[in-house]
């Protein structure tokens, strides 16, 4: 273990029922009270759990006979199970980090962005990119949002600014906006704008087996049995889930070089037989892994993993567990055949903490309704405000978080 994970500044109990709202609002399928580490909750969830598919199922049977606590995944998918001519989600493969072509995700743009222009007082803008925040001389309130549009510059007033950009571009956006009033950058008179920055320390499994794996949806199914530590380990391990069922291409695109010679066919064999398994370690806050931007505004990012022996207990944990499923003997290779791969930085999808929510202004850069300390009239409403990363999604915590600023901000103008 290298180091510990902050507390953060308001509690579970603070959020539970942002989290309730957001769970409502995104339709999120889940059932509570299957996951061993799921703190209480005031409302169950809107839709069911999504089912297993049956190699699936066997997998979750076989976990439960060893002695595990498999859970159904909470997902975010408009899928009616119960009513399926008119379930907008059709139940195909492509879900894991692909747009979905029949607006059937739970996600921002379905759920938030698209109802949100029929309000008649939004508009959205495309092809515009922020470059900077300007002030008022004291540097206390934020009077221009500066837009790079089609070759031209602009710049956009309002009395509220929530800056939403996610946790590089958000802390890039305030580095770059320095100014007489905020040399260090805008709001960063802590020094920690774009410090602490963390994505999760994340291993994509591949466990090939004999039998075939016809499963089209898959990520169903998640073990949180290591969250807290495991047999004769003390420290927190992680979380185990499915992802997206691999497919020849993904496999000759992830990793190139190992499949270089596979001859297409092989590799369609080799992906209908795989089970694809999903391992988060939580990485810490570390100061010098940070955001930072050179002159010419563009962002840099300096990045260490820590956890590292962590991440190793997980992935041992998960060839023990999967021995529980009865893979191991009917494997195609003698023994377990495991192709792993660690997630580089580059293939990050869950980065937060540049840009700490705290009640100290000297070591946090936003206060606990996500104002900058610094400023009167600045958010930071994305992923970026978070203390400490744990290792489970980030998307539920943002949403509950939006949630919860956005009742605040609207009270203020309403005042
Ligand atoms: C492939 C993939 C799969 C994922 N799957 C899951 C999952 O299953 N569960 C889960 O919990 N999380 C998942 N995540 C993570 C989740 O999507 C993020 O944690 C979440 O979207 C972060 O929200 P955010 O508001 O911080 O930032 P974002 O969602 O990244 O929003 C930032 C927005 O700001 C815009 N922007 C950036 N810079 C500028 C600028 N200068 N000017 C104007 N606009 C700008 C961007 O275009 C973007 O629209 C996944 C991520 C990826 C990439
Ligand atoms: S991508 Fe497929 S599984 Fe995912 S929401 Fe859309 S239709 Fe449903």
């Amino acid at each position: 273990m290298d180091g510990s994970s902050p507390a953060w500044p308001l509690s579970y109990d603070d959020f539970e029922p942002w989290y309730t709202g957001a769970e409502q609002l995104y339709q999120v399928h889940g059932n509570g009270g299957e996951d061993p580490t799921e703190g209480h909750r005031s409302a169950p969830y809107p839709w069911p759990a999504v089912s297993h598919e049956p190699r699936i199922a066997e997998i979750t049977a076989g976990l439960e006979k060893g002695g595990y606590h498999p859970f159904h995944a909470p997902c975010g998918i408009m899928l009616d199970e119960a009513d399926r001519p008119r379930s907008h989600c059709i139940r195909c493969t492509w879900c894991d980090g692909y747009p979905c072509l029949v607006h059937a995700k739970s996600d921002a743009e379905v759920i938030g962005v698209r109802p949100a222009l029929g309000a008649g007082n939004v508009t959205l803008l495309t092809g515009a990119e922020v470059t900077r925040l300007e002030t008022d001389p004291a540097g206390r309130t934020v009077t221009g949002v500066v837009v790079a549009r089609g070759g031209d510059r602009e710049v956009y007033r309002g009395d509220m600014v929530a800056l939403c950009a996610g946790a590089a571009n958000s802390a890039k956006i305030l580095l770059n906006s320095a100014s007489d009033a905020h040399p260090h950058g805008l709001a960063n008179g802590s020094d920690q704008v774009g410090r602490n920055y963390m994505f999760h320390n994340c291993l994509a499994v591949v466990a090939l087996a004999k039998e075939k794996n016809d499963t089209v949806f898959q990520k169903t199914l998640g073990i949180n049995d290591f969250y807290f530590g495991a047999p004769d380990y003390d420290y927190p391990a992680g979380n185990i889930q499915m992802i997206g069922k691999s497919n020849a291409e993904a496999m000759r695109g992830e990793k190139p070089k190992l499949t270089k010679l596979s001859p297409e066919w092989s590799l369609s064999d080799v992906a209908g037989h795989a089970v694809d398994f999903w391992l988060t370690t939580e990485d810490l806050p570390v100061p010098e892994n940070r955001v930072t931007t050179d002159g010419d505004g563009n962002v840099h990012l300096a990045y260490t993993p820590t956890n590292n022996d962590e991440a190793a207990r997980l992935y041992h944990e998960l060839k023990k567990i999967l021995n529980h499923t009865g893979m191991a003997e009917h494997h195609v290779l003698r023994k377990n055949f495991y192709m792993n791969m660690s997630i580089p930085v580059a293939g990050c999808a869950h980065q937060a903490g540049t840009c700490r929510f705290g009640t100290d202004p000297a070591t946090s850069v936003l206060d606990t309704d996500c104002k900058a300390h610094e400023l009167d009239n600045l958010y930071v409403v994305d992923t970026s405000f978070f203390p400490s990363i744990g290792a489970v999604n980030p998307a539920l915590t943002a949403m509950a978080n939006a949630l919860r600023v956005g009742e605040h901000i609207r009270d203020r103008i309403a005042s």
